[in-house]
């Protein structure tokens, strides 16, 4: 029997979800059937109670209901626990089980896709919302020389990094307080692309062999983008492979068997002029 699955947001515009998981069910011979939830807003546990009557298994979550899905599980992973939110959702019997795969996708983006180790790197995070908090943990998981979070409102970095400062070599500040030295690796995980704006960080920050990865995708050349680019960053990357690879995570959990992401990854890529 098929089995049914989807991506719960709104608005979901033109999701690419339902697309990487047929791919991902073609690849691995997995009888599934994926569509796209548009919730309304006051209405997401409403909706997650209809999927579920309907036979539903397992759904991913999307803005803005990452928070709600968190709260409305009754099991939830540690990877959930510490970023407070959960981007992943399966159904076993009356229990729901919360997840969280979204450091874990940006992680391997950048580790085994783009082949850029995070051991001993300088990082710079940009952002300290809901997708920074799920990544700090994962990213402090592979070593870094030093993880410096910045964020807009500095009392979110500081709780932040309050939060893993036992983990590793963790700094925070505001953007006043950047210091003046090259990263080789720069993340922005801000939503200030998704609205065409540009951060207040300085083309110094980025060195010829620095990667800056931008967490949003398919907004073409961003400002924090041009700005790399500008100043001769080494690779510039959006989030298109972090997107496929919490999709590859949550279909492993889902189906117990995890699916190749580079052909999904390439066939979704816009390149960028
Ligand atoms: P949140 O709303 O939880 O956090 C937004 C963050 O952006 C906050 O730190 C906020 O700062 C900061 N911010 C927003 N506007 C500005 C601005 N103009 N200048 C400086 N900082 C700003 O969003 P998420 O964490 O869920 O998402 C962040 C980004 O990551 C989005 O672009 C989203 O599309 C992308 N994303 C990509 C994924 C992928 O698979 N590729 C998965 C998840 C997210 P403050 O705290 O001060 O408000």
């Amino acid at each position: 029997m098929t089995d049914r699955y989807a991506v719960m947001g709104n608005p979901l515009g033109h999701t690419k979800s339902p697309f990487i998981h047929d791919r991902f069910a073609a690849a691995t011979g997995q009888d599934i059937a994926y569509e796209a939830i548009e919730a309304p807003l006051d209405g997401f546990a409403r909706a997650v109670d209809a999927f579920r009557s309907g036979g539903g298994k397992g759904m991913n979550v999307t803005a803005p209901f990452k928070l709600e899905a968190f709260a409305l599980a009754t099991e939830c992973s540690s990877r959930a626990v510490q970023a407070g939110a959960a981007n992943a959702l399966l159904f076993r019997g009356n229990d729901v089980l919360a997840e969280n795969f979204d450091g874990v996708g940006l992680v391997r983006d950048i580790e085994s896709n783009l082949r850029f180790p995070m051991r001993d790197c300088a990082v710079l995070l940009l952002g300290a919302g809901g997708a920074a908090r799920g990544a700090v943990p994962i990213i402090l998981e592979r070593g870094p020389a030093k993880l410096t979070i910045v964020n807009r409102t500095l009392s979110k970095a500081v709780s932040l990094r309050d939060q893993y400062a036992a983990f590793g070599d963790v700094a925070c500040g505001g953007y006043a307080d950047l210091p003046d030295n090259v990263f080789e690796i720069v993340i922005n995980a801000t939503s200030a692309s998704l609205y065409g704006q540009a951060l207040p960080i300085r083309a110094g920050l980025f060195g010829r062999t620095t990667l800056a990865y931008e967490l949003a995708y398919g907004k073409g050349l961003t400002p924090y983008q041009q700005l790399a680019r500008q100043a001769g960053v080494g690779r510039s990357i959006d989030g298109v492979g972090m997107l496929v690879e919490q999709a590859a995570e949550a279909f492993q959990w889902w189906r117990g068997v995890r699916p190749q992401t580079r052909s999904v990854i390439d066939a979704i890529t816009v390149p960028i002029a």
